[in-house]
């Protein structure tokens, strides 16, 4: 075997967002030798991004809000498939983590007696977001990076990790190379965390930054753990849709839960005419009750535009198909009309949407203190990923563990915004805590060379062929994503989507790049590509075998729940001869006290 720069540690994390870099202050904690990988510099993981913050059942502003409240909410935004035990130590934990992350340094946004500021959010009940203004992922990044890096773990930035090492039935490890100079690295590791995040990249119109590309899902597939819930990916229902240049960029929850409003073009709060039964109570029947809940009067109940996003996004895409839509195929969202209401009403707006603020005027040159922005769904973030076990966060495969988007599980069939900030503190934690233990039982593996050497020389086969570019064949990946396994999906379109990502396959194997190893843009998007082909795939035949419609997959020709589809998740998983095997798997049943919390919040 070459010789490569190789590091070893007890616990490799890969990924420094806000779920790597929870695991890897614990898996230190817990006394582990720690090493982090991410294809990024530090402080510029997806988790930067988040804007509304962080859901947690502190009840600072509502007493009424408690764990029990919390769990239930994630529970039926889920349509119950979520993984109850996850909800649970959710619910109860996060709490706690966005304490400790206060104790370790994070300036929130406060309550007139000094405690953390909670703003409302689709499909919670109470206001429960810990938030700094619409910039919460970077306060929490900062955080944790300054409180990591003080507790131990060495950073390997702009590091794309190729593979999963495996041996003795159990991970080994990891090989990658640098981004920078091109030059391999091998990771000798006991135990691994996978905190890659989400796919957004495999689509078209998405929020997502340039480093979703699926790599952990992709990863641990490979490895043999099995996926779930990949089906369904979330349409946040408000992205930029103008210019194009901006188009899928995310316009936060933040704005409706201060107040915001969408209306069609008519003017008109479509939102009014299509509230799903189980929130029915729980929602305004008119705009007054609906404004006065955004201001914290504890007798109103939330208006329409809060519901959870899947129904939200595709009331959008209704309105833009019935004709009633924007004048670049979106909906109008409107949260300077609160100047009526709140005096000094343009300063409070920049106050509490700043980002928002600066987006729109420079990207837009609209002022939303003074105009409507134009909004409609992008692609945002996947519920589905490696399946793993609630308490240790340990995947299938021994030693290997997944936290953050590229875990499964927690959000079922649809993710309430702020439960994903949480998510990564809950399970980063345990994820690095158990990784930790895991790695005190288990030895160092030894590696299969043969394994290394083919990544090697895969990886390196763009270089010596003369063919496509990779970014054509990821632009018509996208496009065919975005047109077949989309919103609205039906069966015969994703069998022709399963025949042309098959056609796009062997394109993709035929890509060539022309240059050096350093820093080239397009050899990294022709590694990439593999994991985006695998995972669309995935995507594809998940959504086909669902034969329903739940939460944020929409099936135009099974527009219905299916209630024995309801006791079930789809699980993928790589088999020992390379197929890809997608299995129904009956959900563990809920034990009787989850049951009565469910029962008593309905
Ligand atoms: C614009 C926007 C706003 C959002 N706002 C909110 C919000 O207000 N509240 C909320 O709860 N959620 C929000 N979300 C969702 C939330 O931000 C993400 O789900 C979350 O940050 C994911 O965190 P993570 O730690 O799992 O992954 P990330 O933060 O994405 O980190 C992934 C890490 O993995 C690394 N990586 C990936 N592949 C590889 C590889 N092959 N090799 C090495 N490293 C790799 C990356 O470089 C990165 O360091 C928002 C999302 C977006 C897009």
């Amino acid at each position: 075997m070459a010789e490569y720069q190789t590091h070893d540690y007890d616990v490799l994390v890969i990924g420094a967002g806000g779920a790597g870099l929870r695991a890897a202050i614990e898996a230190s904690a817990n006394g582990a030798r720690v090493g982090v990988v991410t294809k990024s510099l530090l402080g510029k993981a997806h988790t930067v991004m988040a804007e509304g913050g962080i859901a947690a059942a502190l009840a600072n502003v509502d007493e009424r809000d408690n764990w029990k409240v919390h769990f239930a909410d994630t529970m039926r935004g889920g349509q119950y498939l979520n993984n109850w035990r996850m909800a649970e130590l959710h619910a109860k934990e996060a709490p706690q983590r966005v304490r400790e992350l206060e104790g370790w340094g994070a300036l929130f946004d406060r309550t007139k007696d000094g405690r953390i500021l909670q703003r409302n959010f689709g499909g919670h009940r109470y206001p429960r977001l810990a938030h700094v203004g619409d910039r919460t992922g970077l306060e929490m990044i900062r955080t944790l990076q300054d409180h990591g890096i003080h507790t131990g773990m060495e950073v390997h930035m702009e590091c794309t990790v190729l593979t999963l090492l495996n041996a003795d039935g159990r991970i080994a490890g990891a090989f990658g190379y640098e981004r920078e100079r091109g030059r391999f690295q091998l990771f000798r590791a006991k135990a691994v965390v996978l905190a890659t995040g989400g796919i957004g990249r495999a689509y078209k119109i998405t929020s997502n930054s340039w480093e979703y590309t699926g790599d952990g899902h992709a990863l641990a597939y490979a490895a043999g753990a099995s996926l779930i819930d990949m089906e369904f990916v979330q349409f946040h229902p408000t992205g930029m849709v103008w210019p194009p240049g901006v188009r899928g960029i995310l316009v936060t929850e933040g704005v409706r839960g201060e107040g915001g409003v969408l209306k069609n073009k008519e003017g008109q709060r479509f939102l009014f005419d299509d509230i799903p039964e189980n929130y029915r109570a729980q929602t305004a029947d008119n705009e007054e009750e609906g404004w006065r809940y955004t201001q914290g009067d504890k007798n109103a109940r939330r208006p329409p535009e809060l519901l959870t996003r899947d129904h939200v996004a595709r009331c959008i895409v209704r309105e833009v198909r019935e004709g009633r839509g924007s004048p670049h195929g979106g909906v109008f969202l409107d949260i300077a009309w609160i100047k009526d209401r709140v005096p000094g009403g343009a300063a409070h707006i920049k106050k509490k949407l700043p980002s928002m603020y600066h987006q729109f005027k420079q990207l837009a040159d609209i002022d939303i203190t003074e105009e409507p922005m134009e909004v409609g769904p992008t692609t945002h973030y996947v519920m589905g990923g490696v399946r793993v076990d609630a308490d240790t966060q340990m995947s299938d495969v021994p030693g290997l563990f997944a936290a953050g988007e590229c875990a499964g599980g927690l959000h079922g069939a649809n993710r309430l915004g702020g439960n994903s900030l949480s998510d990564l503190l809950v399970f980063g934690k345990r994820a690095g805590e158990h990784a930790a233990l895991f790695a005190k039982g288990n030895g160092i593996s030894s590696l299969n060379p043969d394994q290394i050497e083919a990544t090697a020389r895969c990886a390196l086969e763009p270089f010596e062929r003369t063919g496509e570019n990779p970014y054509q064949v990821q632009h018509d990946l996208q496009e065919l994503m975005q047109d077949l396994v989309g919103i609205v999906r039906r069966e015969e379109e994703m069998e022709r989507a399963l025949g042309q990502l098959e056609e796009l396959k062997q394109r993709a194997r035929k890509v060539a790049v022309t240059g050096n190893r350093e820093y080239n843009g397009g050899w990294h998007t022709a590694l990439d590509l593999q994991n985006l082909l695998i995972i669309s795939e995935i995507i594809t035949r998940a959504a086909i075998e669902r034969k329903e419609s739940r939460g944020a997959q929409f099936r135009d020709d099974y527009p219905s729940k299916d209630e024995e589809m309801g006791r079930f998740t789809i699980a993928v998983r790589c088999t020992d001869s390379g197929e890809m095997r997608v299995t129904r798997e009956p959900l563990r049943a809920m034990p009787a006290e989850l049951q009565q919390v469910i029962a008593e919040m309905k």
